[in-house]
């Protein structure tokens, strides 16, 4: 088989397809060839050596992730939403036998079940170059969830990933930092530049890692409000985080000042000022209040 990282052989085989890119679906494929080795390797480092591994894939495009991931685990299966794909991973994935595609929009499937039916008794982690319209709702699905996964190793634009990966209590913390830190712990492998895909993107690319926790690192008693409480902060980011949580919730302002007053916190302070621990207790303290 070809290399499938290669442009001219990516170019051949999408017009014998008669394949045209859909902008919608985000459809920028890998020609870069060390890019899939690597997020492979770094996907399947993290499972246990001793057991059987399987990689969910989310968009496989024409397979040139997909092929990567199936010389080195035991099984592969990636969601690919465009069917007219189909013919073309027919015809790329015809080597690799541990390598399968369910078409289906990853934003609706029940991934649960799908690992369940596609990876019993497995190791699983989640590797993909995902399609950028839909990163953090993507994301935020699979961690949500509580997806049975021991890792998630993606492309994204490298605005996401700065944001995805920042620590909470950071300037560049956001609503999804801080819920991608109750998850999982992040970071940022590598960065890729638009000349690595076909056709090129406007913004630079990064590939993160998230290792999925066991437990969340902070206790907190009602992930709801939590996660009510820590959209409402970071909805309005230029105002103080008393004015942009009482703007979207039903929260009192003076139940919200008390509140940041017993946790040692100024009244002014904005959302991004915050760290994990401080959010949850916070989050904690107003839950009854807010309840
Ligand atoms: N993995 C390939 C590569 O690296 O060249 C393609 C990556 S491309 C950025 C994103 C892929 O996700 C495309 O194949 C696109 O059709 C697919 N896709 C878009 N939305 C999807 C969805 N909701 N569910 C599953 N696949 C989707």
């Amino acid at each position: 088989m070809q290399n499938l990282a290669n442009i001219g052989a990516l170019r051949q085989l999408l017009d014998e397809a008669g394949f045209s890119f859909k902008k919608s679906l985000g459809q920028n494929f890998l020609i870069n060839p060390s890019v899939c080795p690597r997020m492979a390797q770094a996907a399947c480092d993290t499972l246990s050596p001793g057991r059987p591994q399987g990689i969910l894939e989310i968009g496989p495009g024409v397979g040139v992730l997909t092929v990567e991931l199936a010389r080195l685990a035991d099984k592969v299966t990636a969601v690919e939403l465009d069917e007219r794909l189909r013919p073309v991973l027919d015809k790329t994935l015809a080597g690799y036998p541990n390598a399968g595609v369910v078409f289906g929009d990853a934003m609706k499937l029940d991934l649960h079940d799908l690992i369940a039916r596609e990876f019993a008794g497995m190791d699983v982690a989640v590797c993909a170059n995902l399609p950028y319209y839909v990163t953090s709702p993507l994301l935020m699905r699979l961690l949500e969830s509580r997806l049975p996964v021991k890792s998630i190793t993606v492309m994204v634009q490298k605005e996401a990933a700065v944001r995805l990966c920042a620590d909470p209590g950071s300037r560049e913390a956001g609503a999804v930092t801080a819920a991608v830190a109750y998850y999982a712990q992040p970071r940022i492998l590598f960065t890729v530049s638009p000349g690595s895909f076909l056709p090129p993107p406007k913004v630079d690319s990064a590939v993160i890692q998230l290792q999925v926790r066991a437990q969340p690192p902070v206790p907190v008693t009602d992930e709801r409000a939590f996660f009510a409480l820590v959209r409402a902060a970071f909805a309005q980011r230029r105002k103080t985080l008393v004015n942009s949580v009482s703007a979207a919730l039903p929260a009192d302002k003076a139940v919200l000042l008390a509140a940041l007053e017993k946790l040692g916190l100024p009244a002014a302070v904005r959302a991004e000022k915050l760290t994990l621990e401080q959010l949850a207790a916070l989050s904690n303290l107003l839950q009854p209040a807010a309840g």
